[in-house]
């Protein structure tokens, strides 16, 4: 923005500069700014009368002076009135002669030329802000790409700064080599794709990883984003997909890589933004470019995106974007070593054990995992804290995944009791149900729109539940409204989100899973038809109205029955149920360690309870 400021600055110039000489002009040469202007007659007869004091001539058209009250004056002489000299004279009036001071030629180009000066400043901003701002070029760099390159010198990634996608590294192991020597991968015949697309969530590290591969190979590194290349105008963005190509080769090899690419490349003709000419022929060119190199050249196109799904087919052909690589949300190994290298830059206790932190964030990405060390060394910044404990990053984490800790929000005391109940309803039938997840602990702080939270620690990050991890995990959700029930027979709002997740949980396992006795597997309704928003709006049911109503009844019978069997567990366990809601009325928190003691078990839960 800097040139627009200095724009700005000088039309202002220009303009007061202007107007200030409008104002002025006429008595350009007259020190005295109030000086009254007089009727050459009117003149003569002051002087006659004696009221002037001096006067001073100025080139041979006008006199300007003082009279005796020391009022400033100034009057033109007519053409060829010589004899006003004589007359003054006569009445013995000082006169001063004084040639016309002329303007310096600067100023008359300044004052002729100032509104276009100012005009043309203004268009320049103008056009300016429509671009959008950052970036040189001025005016006529509107149809050049702004890619932002790094230099090998500057890059200071590595494949060392990624953790956690270890097999998108292998696969890009092979790009790294052909960039640090294409002509030897040319003598050898191998064939490179020219085009990759990675897909992932944000904050998976795409970005990271193609900057490592720049930098892994030593190469350039250039980036755009999908978003840059759409203007207002028509036409820009393929020029400037045209440049942005240009400057790749001329810096070859060297990465190019696009952003969201879904914002030019998604399908042609449907969906959102459909019929958008600009994004048209962006698209056009973007394909005609990578169809115009052969990839021998050493120019690597990486493209991201989290919406695969929605590229248009002509992108994913051979030639073009044709080698996939999916970059998925770190598992628990995976973040341990994101948060190590991240926790690299802060100063910490010799002894935290960042596997505790990785299985206490399951769904994290490797950005979430970076924030979480930045708040965990903001949070211990404040706290005066020279080096950061384990309890620093946990609180960090709770902070990440639920909001900032409401710790002005007073809870009243029945509030925090019903709080404590129902977290400790999930808590203890958690751990009185084999096969579910160990419990990390148990709190009432409220975070975020919850008012209490039971995190667990996974030991691993399944992708695939058996039927009886799944019944638990409805019982358990159950177990926070039934510990209302049972303790204060009535139940409050604070079971919403449970109920959903329970429901959500028993709609997938009879309609997806086929793990429903009375059904059987077999599916009812097609997953493919999710739509952008994840819902199912316009969802075509398969099945019968009469499968329909047999569904809502075998539902409210499994939520029935995991709601009752949640109810005896605790009944049937109510002292511990009290010893935990009392530590955690004192203490706000409690360990899950801690609650398997109160069961008087060790923490591997060898005896099941339950029914
Ligand atoms: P994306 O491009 O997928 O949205 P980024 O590459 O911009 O994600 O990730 C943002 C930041 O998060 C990175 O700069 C990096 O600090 C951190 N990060 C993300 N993924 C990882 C990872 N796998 N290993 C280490 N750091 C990561
Ligand atoms: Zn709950």
């Amino acid at each position: 923005m800097k040139r627009e400021t200095v724009l700005i600055i000088l039309s202002m110039l220009v303009l007061a500069f202007f107007l200030a000489k409008m104002f002025d002009s006429g008595n350009m040469s007259s020190g005295n700014r109030r000086s009254q202007e007089l009727i050459y007659s009117d003149f003569k007869s002051l002087v006659a009368s004696g009221e002037i004091a001096n006067a001073q001539i100025v080139g041979d058209s006008l006199i300007e002076g003082f009279t005796q009250e020391g009022l400033g004056f100034r009057t033109y002489i007519p053409v060829e009135d010589p004899s006003v000299i004589d007359y003054l004279r006569l009445y013995q009036i000082p006169i001063n002669y004084v040639p016309e001071k002329s303007m310096p030629w600067y100023l008359n180009i300044l004052i002729n030329w100032g509104p276009f000066l100012l005009i043309f400043g203004i268009w320049l901003v103008l056009m300016r802000r429509m671009q959008g701002g950052s970036g040189g070029g001025g005016l006529f760099s509107i149809g050049r790409s702004r890619a932002k390159k790094i230099e090998p010198s500057e890059m200071k990634i590595t494949f060392n700064d990624v953790a956690g996608v270890e097999e998108a590294k292998d696969d890009l192991g092979e790009t790294v080599e052909f960039l640090k020597d294409p002509a030897k991968f040319r003598k050898l015949g191998g064939r490179i794709p020219k085009g990759m697309l990675m897909s992932g969530s944000p904050g998976t590290g795409k970005t990271l990883l193609a900057k490592a591969v720049a930098g892994e190979a030593g190469v350039p590194f250039f980036s755009m984003s999908g978003s840059d290349f759409v203007e207002m105008f028509v036409g820009v963005g393929a020029s400037r997909v045209r440049d942005m190509f240009e400057q790749g080769r001329q810096n070859a090899p060297c990465i190019i890589f696009i952003d969201e690419i879904d914002a030019v490349g998604g399908s042609r003709g449907t969906g959102m933004g459909g019929g958008n000419d600009e994004r048209e022929q962006t698209l056009n060119q973007l394909l005609v470019e990578m169809d115009g190199f052969d990839g021998m050249e050493g120019i690597i196109v990486v493209a991201a995106t989290n919406r695969p799904d929605v590229l248009d087919p002509a992108l994913l052909r051979p030639g073009r974007f044709d080698r996939h690589v999916s970059i998925p949300l770190p598992d628990v190994k995976g973040r341990e070593e994101i948060l190590n290298i991240h926790a690299k830059k802060v100063q910490m206790v010799e002894e935290v054990d960042m596997s505790i932190i990785a299985r206490g964030t399951p769904g994290f990405s490797g950005a979430d995992l970076k924030n979480l060390i930045n708040e965990a060394a903001l949070g211990g910044a404040r706290n005066n804290k020279t080096e950061l404990n384990l309890a620093d990053f946990e609180w960090a984490r709770d902070k990440v995944m639920m909001g900032t800790e409401r710790k002005s929000m007073v809870m009243s005391e029945k509030e925090k009791r019903n709080t404590a109940y129902h977290e400790a309803g999930h808590a203890l039938v958690s751990a009185l149900l084999p096969k579910s997840d160990p419990i990390h602990k148990v709190t009432i702080v409220p975070r975020g729109r919850a008012l209490g939270l039971t995190s667990y620690l996974p030991e691993n990050d399944n992708h695939s539940y058996d039927f009886e991890y799944l019944s638990n995990r409805i019982t358990i959700a159950m177990g926070g409204r039934a510990a209302e029930e049972i303790i204060f027979d009535e139940v409050t709002t604070g079971a919403s989100n449970d109920i959903q997740q329970a429901t959500d949980t028993i709609r997938n396992m009879i309609c997806r899973w086929g793990m429903s006795k009375s059904f059987g597997p077999i599916v009812f309704g097609s997953d493919n038809q999710m739509n952008v928003l994840g819902r199912d709006i316009g969802k075509d049911r398969e099945y019968s109205e009469k499968t329909a109503t047999e569904i809502d009844v075998e539902m409210r019978k499994t939520i029935k029955f995991h709601n009752e069997k949640a109810k005896k567990l605790l009944r049937d366990n109510v002292q511990v149920l009290h010893k935990i809601v009392d530590v955690l009325m004192k203490e706000e928190t409690i360990d899950g360690s801690y609650i398997m003691k109160l069961l008087k078990k060790d923490q591997s839960k060898v005896a099941p309870v339950g029914s």
